[in-house]
């Protein structure tokens, strides 16, 4: 069993995988849970323990992660051992990011604390909010509070290919980069705050505008990226920054039976964006000095998250626990078991 202390030192890359429970259709359809949890970061994918009627479909397979967090596991469990280590290197002048990964319907925005549909969940305790909560206390810790550092939070939406304001209106903005290849999000909102409300504030109204309105725009929140940017900022000058991103479903690359042109142009940029970032990430990882950055939107607007001596990337990968999900399951297990 996990350890309740806090943390060791943070590396560069941290990869973990949490599994949400079943929810109650999937039990009410008698879906079998095919994903153990046996501890020390590992996962096992295995053929479900009742008898069913089904030709052999799966080897036990066992991954290993940094973390791993069964159904049990809080958001303040997974937040305590994946964002929280981040958000001092911000104020050390670093670039900090927080990916969630994985299927349609896994939680990865319930991990966010993006869902502010109500019911599920009290939005205010997802990592989101708890790594903004972070932020303040360490703004008035001694040794940060002399140093004028402003606290500006940016939220937007990248869906193919294409980048829209949350906290404006969804308005289209154009990506510049300059000749030292600095990557510019022109006309991008970015809010001052100065409370955890205040935040909270934004999030409300980036994600009321990410998923509200008609069925089209619903639909598509689960095939855009989403970014909520904490910025510290120093005399104008950017001094850190923190973007939690919450990935476009990756069940697409597998679903064929969808095969209308947009779908098609979707699925494309969707797959491109996510194999863009998991080479930047491993060339982070390996502190290479090429950054194939300019492969996607996505790692464009992100570059500097892959830069610099005092950058750090963590992804958690969430997981459905059925057997009908267990497709989709082993891509994620594949791409984040792959080799950060
Ligand atoms: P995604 O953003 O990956 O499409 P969601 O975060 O919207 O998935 O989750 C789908 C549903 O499952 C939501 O109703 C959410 O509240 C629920 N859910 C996800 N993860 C968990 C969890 N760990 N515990 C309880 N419910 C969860
Ligand atoms: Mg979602």
């Amino acid at each position: 069993p996990m350890s309740l202390s806090d943390p060791v030192k943070p590396h560069r890359i941290c990869v973990c995988v949490r599994k949400r429970p079943l929810n109650k259709k999937e039990l009410a359809k008698k879906e079998i849970d095919v994903v153990t949890i046996p501890g020390n970061g590992a996962l096992l994918l295995h053929e479900p323990k009742q008898k069913v009627d089904l030709t052999k479909y799966l080897e036990n397979q066992t991954f290993h992660f940094d973390y791993s967090f069964d159904e049990d596991a809080t958001n303040d469990l997974v937040y305590r051992f994946t964002a929280k280590p981040l958000v001092k290197t911000i104020f050390e002048g670093g670039m900090a990011t927080c990916f969630a990964y994985g299927q349609t319907g896994s939680g990865k925005t319930h991990t966010m604390g993006g869902d502010f549909s109500g019911k599920s969940q009290n939005s205010s305790k997802g990592i989101y909010a708890l790594a903004a909560q972070d932020v303040f206390t360490l703004l008035r810790q001694k040794r940060y509070a002399d140093m004028d550092l402003c606290p500006y939070v940016t939220f937007f939406e990248i869906y193919n290919g294409k980048v829209f304001d949350l906290l404006n209106k969804k308005a289209k903005l154009r990506v510049l980069e300059d000749e030292k290849q600095q990557v510019n999000v022109v006309g991008l909102q970015e809010v001052p705050v100065s409370s955890v409300d205040d935040v909270i504030k934004m999030i409300e109204r980036g994600s009321a505008c990410r998923t509200s309105g008609q069925t089209f725009a619903n639909a598509s929140s689960s095939r855009s990226h989403a970014v909520l940017q904490v910025i510290l900022r120093r005399r104008n000058f950017l001094h850190g920054k923190f973007s939690l991103v919450d990935l476009a479903g990756n069940e697409r690359g597998t679903d064929i039976s969808n095969n209308d042109r947009h779908t098609i142009v979707e699925t494309a940029e969707i797959n491109r964006s996510l194999l863009a970032l998991k080479e930047c990430i491993r060339s982070l990882g390996q502190n290479s000095e090429h950054i194939p950055f300019r492969m996607s939107k996505l790692t464009q607007v992100l570059r500097d998250s892959f830069i610099g001596e005092n950058s750090r990337t963590c992804m958690i990968a969430m997981i459905s626990p059925g057997m009908s999900s267990c497709e989709y399951t082993l891509n994620t297990l594949r791409y984040a078991n792959s080799g950060f």
